[in-house]
């Protein structure tokens, strides 16, 4: 899914220093788990301290001492670079962690780009490359939305009739027919139908 990925990290190829890896292995633990459940933590890019932290290292001046302990610890699973920002995953890969108005776009093309996978695989499609708080509630919602896969569903879903064995009978006795049509124009010769 290169297409996907070009945007957050065609620009990006810093590797995270190895004592930021340790650090933020336990606190990734805790994100994968609240992901997998459905519910996450807040969304970094709403927390402005913490993304003002991340990008820049610096808090304001006037920030209360636990304050800062809590956008430390929040800031320690994310990486910025080039205006990227990623989360640092426990085994040290970087996600792309996309800002909330591009996701909904983001999720579709996955999901559109690649057959129409259901939640789950939509899920893995995108989980390679990005993470974020209430990705896949994200997921859920715009597969569950999606009127292409809702059509699909639909006739997967009806119900196989019951079928009958036809008396046999003499030769002739029952014929069919494939047609079509009325169609509009009429053929040159004035035909309107086609069987
Ligand atoms: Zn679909």
């Amino acid at each position: 899914m290169p297409d996907l990925t070009a945007a957050f990290f065609a620009r990006n190829t810093t590797s995270v220093p190895e004592p930021m890896l340790q650090q933020t292995a336990a606190a990734n633990t805790d994100a994968n788990e609240a992901f997998m459940k459905g519910t996450g933590p807040t969304d970094v890019w709403l927390d402005s301290p913490v993304t003002s932290y991340i990008k820049q290292g610096s808090m304001a001046v006037d920030t209360p001492a636990h304050k800062k302990l809590c956008i430390q610890h929040e800031g320690e699973v994310y990486w910025s670079h080039k205006e990227v920002l990623h989360c640092i995953m426990a085994n040290g890969q970087r996600k792309g962690v996309p800002p909330p108005h591009a996701r909904a776009d983001l999720v579709k093309r996955a999901h559109e780009q690649n057959g129409h996978f259901g939640i789950r695989r939509t899920t893995a499609l995108l989980l390679p490359h990005y993470w974020w708080a209430g990705m896949g509630l994200n997921v859920r919602h715009m597969v569950n939305k999606c009127a292409v896969c809702d059509k699909v569903n639909a006739a997967f879903n009806s119900s196989t009739q019951q079928l009958y064995p036809l008396p046999i009978q003499g030769i002739f006795y029952r014929w069919g027919v494939d047609l079509a049509g009325p169609f509009n124009p009429i053929s040159d010769s004035g035909n309107r139908y086609v069987w």
